[in-house]
């Protein structure tokens, strides 16, 4: 019930959505998150050594796990008020919310990261992968980061984040029938297939390592997407033995030196890890990749999702891949004279 302002009470439930049959997170409490928090007028970053989160780290750390201060899911979700109406489903807002804080400097990419340092924050997302993936009721675990002020990142201190989800997100679900029904019809995984593709047209390759191909894929949704393939069928983190995530790591430093050489600025992007599911099922059909999508399509125009792409989930790709791909092996080998360390090849 509302008051006489309209105010309701804090909800914190799951709400499905039967029109596209998806879990909304409803999160009021999430609303008191602050914009670039300030302490006494100045700004203050949480995840800086020696800040109230960090302290107990001390400050001799790399790589540090916290729990997210404004979590969408929490442990002691309230059991949801069930509605009168059978169609307005609602479940717990059950999960947890974690920030990976990937070094103490308060500056910079991972592409600034040494290749060492990069493998211990793979190494973190793969401890919490295994660690919450073993909880009875979390299905899915998100890796992802975002970064930049044009995708409404509030704090600059490099972190990615987890959310371990008590359900399969949709658009995993859709990547998991597809693969499916291509292993049921052909026999052979489907990203195993496009790989070699790939390979042998080469034409929107971007880079290569031992472990793992960069490119700027066929059927790209954004101007300069670029996924990271794993060039061996597994489904995830766990799977990747040490070399593996040593290329994974190169990589992930390589992305996104290249993207902040392509303009010459450093550049926002979303990352998302996408794994198998955590809920005991049988995945082996699945091919864990990494992708990336960058909301600029030219040097000072932004890409917005807007009517065709967000109402209609229809994406128009302005320019040609191919191009954007050239543009893109050109900024790659900017960044592997400029950001260094690198153990693979530009194209
Ligand atoms: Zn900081
Ligand atoms: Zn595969
Ligand atoms: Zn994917």
């Amino acid at each position: 019930m509302s008051d006489r302002e309209g105010n309701f009470p804090e909800a914190h439930e799951l709400r499905w959505n039967p029109l596209i049959g998806t879990w909304i997170i409803v999160a009021g409490h999430r609303k008191k998150r602050p914009w670039r928090p300030e302490e006494s007028g100045k700004p203050f970053c949480p995840f800086c050594p020696g800040a109230p989160e960090t302290k107990k780290f001390g400050s001799n750390w790399d790589v540090i796990v916290l729990p997210n201060r404004f979590p969408a899911l929490t442990l002691d979700a309230p059991e949801p008020v069930l509605s009168k109406n059978s169609l307005f489903k609602t479940s717990r807002a059950i999960g947890i919310c974690e920030v990976v804080v990937e070094t103490p400097k308060h500056e910079g990419d991972l592409c600034d990261l040494s290749l060492e340092h990069m493998v211990k924050v793979i190494n973190a997302y793969t401890r919490e992968y295994e660690r919450l993936g073993k909880l009875d009721f979390i299905s899915y675990i998100a890796v992802f980061r975002n970064k930049g002020k044009e995708i409404g990142v509030s704090l600059t201190h490099p972190h990615s984040q987890i959310y371990a989800l008590p359900f399969i997100p949709p658009r995993i679900k859709r990547e998991l029938d597809m693969f499916r029904k291509h292993y049921e019809e052909k026999g052979n995984c489907l990203l195993g297939e496009i790989i070699k593709a790939e390979i042998k047209e080469n034409k929107r390759i971007i880079y290569e390592n031992n472990d793992v191909l960069v490119i700027l894929p066929y059927y790209a949704m954004w101007p300069y997407e670029i996924h990271i393939y794993l060039k061996r069928h597994a489904q995830s983190l766990l799977d990747l033995d040490k070399d593996e995530k040593r290329s994974l790591a190169d990589a992930l430093r390589i992305v996104t030196g290249t993207y902040n050489s392509l303009f010459d600025r450093d550049m926002p992007y979303i990352m998302a890890f996408h794994q198998a599911p955590v809920n005991g099922d049988d995945y082996s059909y699945y091919h864990f990749h990494v992708e990336f999508y960058q909301p600029y399509r030219e040097r000072d125009k932004l890409k917005y999702a807007a009517g065709i792409e967000w109402g209609y989930w229809t994406f128009t790709y302005d320019g040609v891949p191919e191009s954007k791909a050239e543009e893109l092996r050109r900024a790659c080998r900017k960044a592997y004279k400029k950001y260094g360390g690198f153990i693979g090849r530009c194209f």
